[in-house]
């Protein structure tokens, strides 16, 4: 079908789908390549003849994604960039702990990519009885064949998310992923990929590819930290936490449409923090909808300390996000002003 067209890459990094029962409980399992090509032949003739052909690499290391750090969504970009020339579209097989990081870190650090680059795992192994790998990947490869598709995306259960929009919503129903302040990109209809027209990057804002892969190793370990309030959350804890020498930026869980217990103390670590040059960034607790921060009296601390306003990103965005910044070479107006711009359709 797709005969003229360069194939796609698919890229393993490991997740429950190709998981197999250890002494220890599931663990990443060996020969995934033949595993997947043997899995498809179990596909009805037509629907495997329309597959787009691919070509498939492991990374060195395949693992659980609840151990993924920034130093692996950085050498995931950096094999992307490398291969993705020679391919029309590229698959990521990932556990799903951390399927919406990854995908959230990639959108930055590919912004701008002209190609699908489609996410995908399963809540169970691809061997095991009703397992929903196989429709999860052939769901991914249809999607990534599609040249109309030209952003970094999540495939799960029949549904089409922009990957810097999804988050993990269930333990253990097999529609485990969400989108809470974006629509869907597109759905599976009678086994076709249908992309809805308007919804993607490659109609507004893609603009030229411009991948940005600084180095986030150089960051150190964990140059963000992620707050959310609880009632009676006092200044010294949010301090401890805060204004550690090694923190860079934070993202605060506030309250509803973006407010803050009425405590000066709490406001004057906010302060400080800003004033050391740390980006304090803020979203709602509520997963959906969107912050206004000064909106309510409420508020007023937030906008008093200097607390950057998140928008409706999820948390996962936010904080790719302020990673992303701190390790590129900016100064801090320009930080801030990129963290208050949709870069890649995350605001
Ligand atoms: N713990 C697994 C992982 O994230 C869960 C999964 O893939 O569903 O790798």
């Amino acid at each position: 079908m797709h005969a003229s067209r360069p194939p796609l890459l698919v890229i393993y990094t490991g997740g429950t789908l190709g998981m197999v029962e250890t002494p220890h409980g599931l663990a990443p399992g060996e020969h995934f390549e033949t595993r997947l090509r043997n899995a498809l032949k179990s596909l009805a003739p037509a629907q495997r003849a329309s597959l787009p052909d691919f070509d498939f690499l492991a990374t060195p290391r395949t693992i659980d994604s609840s151990s993924a750090c920034p130093a692996d969504w950085q050498s995931l970009a950096a094999l992307i960039e490398n291969h993705q020339q020679a391919y029309s579209g590229i698959v990521i097989l990932h556990g799903t702990d951390t399927l919406s990081w990854t995908a959230t870190s990639l959108a930055f650090q590919l912004q701008g990519i002209d190609k699908p680059v489609v996410l995908t795992g399963a809540m169970h192994p691809l061997e095991s009885r009703g397992s929903d790998a196989l429709n999860n990947i052939e769901g991914a490869l249809r999607f990534a064949a599609l040249p109309a598709l030209q952003e970094v995306a999540l495939y799960f259960a029949g549904c089409l998310l922009r990957g810097v929009r999804a988050r993990k919503w269930q333990t253990q129903a097999e529609d485990a992923f969400t989108s809470p302040n974006y629509p869907l990109l597109g759905e599976m209809v009678d086994g076709l990929p249908v992309l809805y027209p308007g919804r993607g990057l490659g109609d507004h804002q893609r603009g030229a590819q411009r991948f940005e892969l600084p180095d986030y190793r150089a960051l150190g370990p964990s140059p963000v930290v992620r707050i959310a309030l609880w009632p009676g959350i006092t200044a010294r804890q949010v301090g401890a936490l805060l204004l550690d020498d090694t923190v860079k930026g934070a993202l605060l869980e506030v309250w509803g449409g973006g407010n803050i217990a009425d405590d000066p103390a709490l406001i004057e670590v906010l302060a400080q923090a800003n004033g050391e040059g740390k980006l304090v960034t803020a979203i709602s607790q509520c997963p959906y909808g969107r912050i206004d921060i000064g909106a309510y009296a409420a508020g007023q601390g937030l906008a008093d300390a200097g607390v950057m306003s998140g928008d409706d990103m999820t948390p996962e965005a936010a904080m790719t996000k302020l990673i992303h910044l701190l390790a590129k070479p900016l100064s801090d107006a320009d930080r801030k002003r990129q963290f208050l711009t949709s870069l890649t359709g995350e605001r």
